[in-house]
């Protein structure tokens, strides 16, 4: 079957049959430009084998080009009210699983497993901007098998995910993404290709999962602190960001050695750090609580 939707009348078309009614709560803003839906779809580099997880279909747009590309979609909507629209708009289309839940809840892992006898999938979405970085960390901590994950974000949170040191953009969410995948913007898309607009500018950032973290850490929790503690306190010093934290508590000469180690002065800032050298810090610190 051919995709039917994607264009401004096909969703104009399916949404006044159904009265349906846009919930702003849940972030729904449905794509309505083909060549965008294309661009995602050719970036996530879906083969015949894969199996594809969506995370909020809507209207199933794009849930129809994945199903045409990949072995298996399994699309998880919250909203009851587009379950109805999905069983018309997926009809024919044998190898699409819709799962009426809250993809917070969901146990992605399990599913596949079930799914994909826990070979990795890939992840593909227009994701609810609501919570979108709860899904992404959510998908890495929880050790979901996972090859890929091209999604539709703001695009602050795309320049966010794909920054490096010096940039304005750097900070907790950059290291967070980097330490699990490369991060690549893909494109960047205006609100005049969603129904109804949003009022943020977004981009598709595509996300390759590291088969091993990036960098080598004796305690990820620590790291994390340590990153968490740098960005809490912008233009002030890494000491004195790591000093100050209330979720760490070195005294200031271990967070002191613990710098200089690092070939820095006193003054260095947190955000001109890369994700190594926080991992040096990490386990420089750890091992001066011994
Ligand atoms: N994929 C569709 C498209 O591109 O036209 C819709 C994308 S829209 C930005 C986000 C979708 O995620 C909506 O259909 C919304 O109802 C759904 N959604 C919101 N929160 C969700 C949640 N917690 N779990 C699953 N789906 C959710």
């Amino acid at each position: 079957k051919e995709p039917a939707l994607g264009s401004p009348q096909n969703t104009i078309a399916v949404l006044q049959k159904y009265h349906f009614i846009f919930q702003r709560k849940f972030g729904q803003n449905f794509l309505i430009d083909t060549h965008v839906l294309d661009k995602i779809i050719r970036s996530a580099e879906i083969s015949g084998e894969d199996m594809v997880l969506e995370i909020g279909p809507g209207i199933g747009t794009m849930t129809q080009y994945l199903a045409q590309a990949a072995a298996k979609v399994t699309a998880v909507e919250i909203d009851r009210a587009l379950i109805p629209i999905l069983e018309e708009t997926l009809e024919g289309y044998e190898n699409v699983t819709v799962l009426n839940e809250d993809i917070l809840k969901v146990d992605i892992a399990k599913l596949a497993e079930r799914e994909n006898g826990g070979r990795p999938i890939k992840i593909v979405a227009n994701l609810p901007y609501y919570i979108t970085t709860p899904i992404i960390m959510g998908l890495f901590e929880n050790q979901v098998p996972l090859k890929s994950m091209t999604v539709m974000v703001q695009k602050e949170v795309a320049e966010r995910m794909q920054a490096g040191p010096g940039s304005k953009n750097y900070g907790a969410l950059s290291l967070a993404v980097q330490y699990y995948a490369k991060p690549y913007i893909v494109a960047n898309v205006p609100p005049n290709c969603f129904m109804p607009r949003p009022k943020v500018g977004s981009a598709v950032i595509r996300l390759e999962r590291y088969e091993k973290p990036a960098v080598k850490v004796e305690d990820e929790k620590l790291m994390f602190k340590i990153i968490r503690a740098s960005f809490n306190q912008r233009r002030k010093t890494l000491a004195n960001g790591l000093k100050n934290s209330s979720e760490l508590d070195f005294t200031k000469e271990q967070i002191e050695a613990a710098i200089g180690s690092l070939g820095k002065g006193a003054s260095v800032r947190g955000e001109t750090l890369t994700l190594e050298e926080f991992a040096i810090l990490g386990n420089t610190l750890r091992q001066s609580r011994r």
